[in-house]
C-alpha cells in the first residue's frame, strides 16, 4: 500500500460534482495517474476513449498494465483506415482484460447521402461531424462516470488547458487525462519502449489519423511529431467536437 505522499493525485475531489479538481504530484506518471484513477473509481463506470492515435494504445497499454478489465469505447464512423481496423484488432488481441466497443453511429454512409447530400464532410464537415462523432460520443457519456482520454497539452492551441484531471462540464463527467504534460517524444519512446502496437501510418507522414476524408498526409513528419494539420484541409477546422466547447 503506497503512503499518502506517494500517491500520483491529492484528491480534492467534490462528490457534488460541482468542483472537481485534484492535484497531481509534479512527478506523477502517467501509468501511476491510469492506476490511481482505476483503483480510486472501481466502483464508477470508468471508460476509456480512443480512435487508435499513438497516445491512445499508450494509454491503453497502461490501463492493460493495471490487470484490471477496462472498456475502450471508439466511435466507428464507417470512414477509417483500413490500418485502423487493423490496429484495433491486434490491441484486442494483445490485451487480454481489455474490451473495445464501437459505439459509433448506425447512420450509414448510403442514408447520411440521402439525407445530407453527397459528401457532406466537404461541405458541412461540422455537421458530419457532429452526426458521426458528436452525437454518438453524446450518448456513449449518458452512463458514464469517469472517462480516461490520451489528450495532451502540447497537441494543440485548443487543448493547450487540458488538465491531468478536470470536470467535464459537457458530458458531466470526470475527465482523466493522464499523458497530458507528456510531449509527443515522450509517448513515441513509451511506445517503444513497451512494445505497444501502433498504427504504421504514423511512419508514412500521418501525424494524427482520423477519417479518411479528412486526413491528409503530412508532407515531412515523423513519428514524433505532432500537428493537426493533415486534418480537415482548407475548411478552417481542427477539432471535431468531441472535447470541449470548441474542440
Ligand atoms: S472527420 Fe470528416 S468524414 Fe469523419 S465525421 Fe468528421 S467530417 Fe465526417
Amino acid at each position: 500500500m503506497q503512503s499518502e505522499t506517494n500517491l500520483p493525485v491529492r484528491e480534492v475531489i467534490n462528490p457534488s460534482k460541482t468542483t472537481p479538481t485534484a492535484r497531481v504530484s509534479p512527478d506523477s506518471e502517467p501509468g501511476r495517474i491510469v492506476a490511481w484513477a482505476l483503483e480510486r473509481f472501481a466502483n464508477q463506470r470508468t471508460i476509456v476513449t480512443t480512435q487508435f492515435g499513438m497516445e491512445g494504445c499508450a494509454l491503453i497499454d497502461m490501463c492493460a498494465r493495471t490487470r484490471k478489465p477496462i472498456e475502450v469505447v471508439y466511435l466507428d464512423t464507417m470512414f477509417l483506415f483500413p490500418e485502423t481496423y487493423a490496429l484495433r484488432d491486434r490491441l484486442a488481441q494483445t490485451y487480454a482484460n481489455i474490451t473495445i466497443i464501437n459505439r459509433g453511429t448506425e447512420l450509414t454512409p448510403e442514408q447520411q447521402t440521402k439525407q445530407h447530400g453527397e459528401a457532406l464532410w466537404e461541405h458541412n464537415p461540422d455537421r458530419c461531424c457532429r452526426l458521426r462523432k458528436v452525437e454518438p460520443m453524446a450518448r456513449v457519456m449518458e452512463d458514464v462516470d469517469v472517462w480516461l482520454t490520451g489528450l495532451r497539452r502540447t497537441q494543440s492551441a485548443t487543448r493547450a488547458n487540458v488538465q491531468i484531471i478536470e470536470w467535464d462540464w459537457k458530458y458531466e463527467v470526470l475527465k482523466v487525462n493522464p499523458l497530458a504534460d507528456w510531449s509527443r517524444p515522450q509517448v513515441w519512446k513509451y511506445i517503444q519502449e513497451h512494445n505497444v502496437p501502433y498504427n504504421p501510418l504514423h511512419e508514412h507522414g500521418y501525424p494524427t489519423l482520423g477519417c479518411t476524408h479528412c486526413t491528409k498526409r503530412v508532407p515531412g513528419s515523423s513519428v514524433t511529431d505532432y500537428t493537426r494539420n493533415g486534418r480537415w484541409q482548407g475548411k478552417g477546422k481542427t477539432e471535431c467536437g468531441l472535447h470541449g466547447d470548441g474542440i
